[in-house]
């Protein structure tokens, strides 16, 4: 069974919550798949289910079409994020104060069966809320983590480099797209929000090594199977 792990190896003592997630937050990664850029936050949610520990073998789903990798800088919450109680958002110094790690993610996805989807106007779940799609690193501690609105982000595979990005260049924020997502979903201790895809997705098939670095110090191995 998946656990919140620290960057240490030490247990998180949180549950393992939801994850929430943003399309489309990077303007390149939009314009690589001719998408859009969006005006608001494009959401959806992966279960809990979805989450796996990206240092062991990664399992890439056959029979679906092609799996696309997508690295995401991911925030784990550590105490509850929702809207106030005289209804305004949630301002930046709260979202700020509900995060208590930063890691990085897969948000893996069935790219075929998700334009399948699309095609017919149906919900995106299958392609990308399936068992072990969103593999995870460990988490840092946020206060060891660096500038979260400067923090770099790189995926390299089978020794190429095929992402590299910064949060500098997200379309909403950290602490914005915090804010956001809890005027409709409440963020609780344990839940995972990855903060979206720079460009340079691609297919990811099994047999493959992968290496994520967050912020250039933070890196972490696996391989995919
Ligand atoms: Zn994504």
């Amino acid at each position: 069974m998946y656990e919140h792990k620290w960057q240490s190896g030490e247990a998180v003592s949180l549950p393992v919550g939801k994850v929430v997630c943003v399309g489309r937050n990077y303007a390149e990664h939009a314009k690589e798949l001719n998408n859009p850029i969006p005006t608001e936050p494009l959401l959806f949610m992966k279960p809990s289910t979805s989450l796996v520990d990206f240092s062991k073998p990664v399992k890439i789903p056959a029979g679906f079409g092609e799996v696309h990798y997508e690295s995401e800088i991911s925030i784990l919450i550590g105490s509850r994020l929702s809207i106030n109680e005289d209804g305004s958002l949630p301002s930046q110094e709260q979202a700020k104060q509900a995060i208590c790690g930063v890691g990085v993610a897969l948000d893996l996805t069935l790219r075929d069966l998700q334009g399948q989807l699309k095609e017919k106007g149906q919900p995106w779940e299958k392609a990308k809320a399936f068992d072990g799609s969103c593999p995870v690193t460990a988490f840092v501690p946020v206060d060891q983590a660096g500038d979260l609105f400067d923090m770099s982000i790189a995926l390299e595979i089978d020794g190429v480099q095929v992402q590299s990005g910064s949060s500098k260049d997200m379309l909403t924020p950290v602490y914005a797209l915090l804010s956001y997502i809890s005027q409709f979903f409440t963020l609780l201790p344990g839940d995972v929000v990855l903060t979206g895809t720079p460009k340079g997705v691609g297919k990811i098939s099994s047999g493959q090594s992968m290496v994520l670095t967050l912020d250039g110090r933070y890196q972490v191995t696996s391989k995919s199977c």
